[in-house]
């Protein structure tokens, strides 16, 4: 879909019933019911997450990031639960993240500056996918610009005049964590509130009948202040992705002051992110007719996520590298750049190719030779027919979800840039994959719901998910 320069849209709403699929009737979207193993499952997951960042936290910090160690200290008078009481005294005493106001201000002034920037940096407006209930929304498209500035400003107000340290973050990351849980659990709250109260979209909010699966999974779709400041784009694409690069960043001088130098694994680890996230802001358009937009509701999953589990998880090669640095030798530094810039163009090349079929309607050449498509139907509530095409040929011919493995290389060359003697840096790399594994399954299932018949056609002529021949 094309970017247009920002103006005022005649209309974002070109309906506002539920669509529905014209082969199986039903709506389209997230599931509206739950079963109770699902609930709990959420419940679960909303419990346990930030104890297992706090405990990857803890296993940096204070043990070398050893994922064992913190274990062994909680068990290390014994299994009995006297033993186990003591043991979990022990640990949290020492080695807790705590509160500090240090950390609660840094925290607050970075999401409000990324706030203002988004809101105020001026933009192109890129449109969204038609949401079930109808919706074409327009999204300001300035990630790029509000990056670039967020970087030169930290880099120049700290290297440059030297008014902080550029390791700011790495110092206060036991405060960062609590601050951007206290916020990410607000977040969760407010989303869940505002739901009832001053939906964005009513027409698209999904009620599962479970407040502990609406809290998890969202019940608002598009959950907005006034026309353009957009929840999940500005939860995922500021707080999230800007931080990413800016805490590597933090993390590779933390290393310097420690060691006196930079390791080149950490410049390589750098690099590997810069050339996603970059990546991600020049095609931040394309962004958003990705599954985190198109399909996903706004609750826990993604406020909290976006606030605490991408910037923390995310970051955690960088965290191991200024405790354990590693020098790479260069066949093996050359061997993982090679691996990861093949995964990132692979990456893009796939995406790719399914921006331009799209945008052209289906007249362009992939690989040379004319897209190969089934052009599809989907029916919304008034009756009307709307077109779209699934391209068949290229990457897309290979398997339907080959962009995952550019993913997947990409991420395995960030962790292989930490050696091989922990497990804790390899945590991405298993992540992503569970992650893109379960993607392949909810996409199945929504656009089994949206396409119908032409879906099946598709899954027929390329019967491969990710890998071809393999699964
Ligand atoms: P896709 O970009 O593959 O989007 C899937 C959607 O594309 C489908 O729902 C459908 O939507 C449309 N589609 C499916 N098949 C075709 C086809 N053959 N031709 C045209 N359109 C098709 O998936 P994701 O949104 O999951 O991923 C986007 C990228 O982001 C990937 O490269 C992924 O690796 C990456 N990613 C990274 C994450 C991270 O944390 N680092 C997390 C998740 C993803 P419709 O028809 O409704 O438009």
């Amino acid at each position: 879909m094309a970017v247009t320069q920002r103006k005022r849209p005649q209309s974002d709403k070109l309906d506002v019933k539920p669509a529905t699929s014209a082969q199986t009737g039903k709506t389209w979207g997230r599931a509206r019911d739950v079963g109770s193993f699902t609930i709990t499952c959420s419940a679960i997951i909303m419990a346990t997450c930030p104890l297992m960042v706090v405990y990857f936290w803890m296993a940096c910090t204070s043990f070398q990031c050893s994922l064992a160690a913190p274990f062994e200290k909680l068990t290390s008078r014994g299994f009995s639960l006297v033993a186990l009481e003591h043991g979990l005294e022990d640990l949290v005493k020492d080695n807790f993240p705590t509160p500090t106001k240090e950390g609660f201000q840094l925290y607050f002034a970075w999401l409000l500056f990324q706030a203002a920037l988004y809101a105020f940096l001026p933009g192109k407006i890129g449109y969204g996918q038609m949401t079930p209930a109808g919706y074409t929304l327009p999204y300001v498209v300035n990630g790029l610009l509000a990056w670039v500035v967020t970087h030169a400003l930290f880099i120049g107000a700290s290297l440059g005049l030297g008014l902080f340290p550029a390791s700011i973050i790495h110092d206060h990351w036991g405060g960062l964590l609590i601050a951007a849980n206290v916020y990410g659990y607000f977040l969760t709250i407010f989303s869940y509130l505002k739901a009832y109260i001053a939906p964005s979209h009513k027409e698209d909010r999904k009620f599962s009948g479970s407040i502990v699966y609406d809290m998890f999974m969202g019940i608002e779709f598009n959950p907005r202040l006034g026309k353009y400041f957009d929840f999940k784009l500005f939860h995922n694409g500021r707080p999230g992705i800007v931080a990413w690069t800016l805490i590597n960043f933090s993390f590779a001088v933390a290393q310097w002051q420690r060691i006196g130098y930079v390791t080149n694994s950490m410049v390589l680890l750098n690099f590997l992110h810069w050339v996603y996230v970059i990546d991600f802001f020049i095609n931040e358009d394309w962004y958003l007719r990705t599954i985190d937009i198109a399909h996903d509701h706004f609750g826990f999953y993604l406020s909290w996520g976006d606030s605490v589990w991408l910037p923390f998880m995310y970051t955690l090669q960088s965290h191991f590298l200024v405790r354990n640095p590693v020098d790479m030798s260069w066949p093996w530094f050359t061997f993982v750049s090679v691996l990861g810039l093949s995964g990132y163009y692979i990456f893009r090349a796939v995406n790719h190719q399914k921006d331009i079929v799209r945008r052209t309607d289906g007249h362009c050449k992939i690989w040379g030779r004319p897209a190969k498509v089934i052009r599809t139907e989907f029916i919304t509530s008034d009756g009307k027919t709307h077109k779209s095409l699934l391209l068949c040929s290229g990457f897309w011919g290979l398997s339907r979800h080959f962009n995952y493995v550019g993913d997947l290389l990409i991420s395995l060359a960030m962790c292989l840039t930490c050696g091989s003697g922990y497990l804790l840096p390899y945590f991405y790399i298993i992540y992503m994959t569970i992650l893109l594994m379960q993607r392949v399954h909810r996409d199945h299932e929504r656009c089994k719901g949206k396409y119908g018949k032409f879906w099946e056609e598709y899954c027929r002529v390329v019967p491969y998910a990710v890998i071809p021949y393999v699964f």
